[in-house]
């Protein structure tokens, strides 16, 4: 069973996933990600895996209470420290996962927020150029990353297109869905003593220098 469970939010686009790889590398965490933990248990045929599967199969999200049982059930193997990326994502989640870790005696980590304003969000999006070559798909960005040639890409020559999924429009249909979610669980997490709130809003280095001070803060 882990020593400590940390929990890292953020919404789509904040840069949170690619935080949180480099975080379990820097500081030997062990990274539990919904996706990963429902591909292994569906591998695995474990009971709760071939529901989840069913469920999937149907088109369907998988709710919670099976989500919360995969999860528990990777806790219980856990010997490390572990940081949750994309868990919990529902207020019923985060409140399963408080009494699970209390009857287990086990203290909850740092709950990180990545905080991205919305604005700056829609404009990563936004300004995303994609290479319409799929064997390639490299991605680029109007203004962070231009490629040397307006609409063409860099690496195989092929023109650059902008998906429909990133129009301002598909952003802020997502993020009204989103949000729908995450405010309830951001409340739930905020006014707890571990809640700890990051600038996401600069290079990547930086506020992954931020997140290695906080966690290394209390070891
Ligand atoms: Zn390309």
């Amino acid at each position: 069973m882990s020593a400590r469970t940390h929990i890292l939010l953020g919404a789509p686009g904040s840069g949170k996933g690619t935080q949180a790889k480099r975080l379990v590398d820097e500081l030997s965490l062990s990274h539990l990600s919904t996706g990963d933990i429902l591909r292994d248990a569906v591998s695995k045929g474990t009971e709760l895996g071939l529901r989840a599967k069913a469920i999937m199969a149907s088109g369907k999200l998988v709710d919670d209470d099976t989500v919360n049982g995969l999860v528990f059930a990777r806790l219980q193997d856990e010997t490390q420290d572990v940081l949750f990326d994309g868990y919990p994502r529902t207020l019923q989640q985060a409140e399963a996962l408080g009494n699970f870790l209390s009857s287990k005696g086990i203290g909850l980590g740092f709950v990180v927020n990545v905080d991205v304003p919305p604005e700056v969000l829609e404009a990563r999006v936004v300004g995303r150029r994609t290479c319409s070559n799929n064997a390639c798909g490299a991605i680029y960005h109007l203004e962070s990353k231009p490629p040397k040639t307006e609409g063409v890409c860099d690496l195989c020559g092929s023109p650059l297109k902008h998906r429909a999924d990133d129009t301002s429009e598909a952003f802020r249909s997502r993020m009204g869905e989103f949000n729908a979610t995450f405010q309830p669980l951001l409340a739930f997490y905020s006014g707890g003593p571990n809640y700890r709130r990051v600038d996401g809003n600069r290079h990547p280095d930086q506020v992954f220098g931020s997140l290695v001070q906080l966690f290394r803060e209390k070891a």
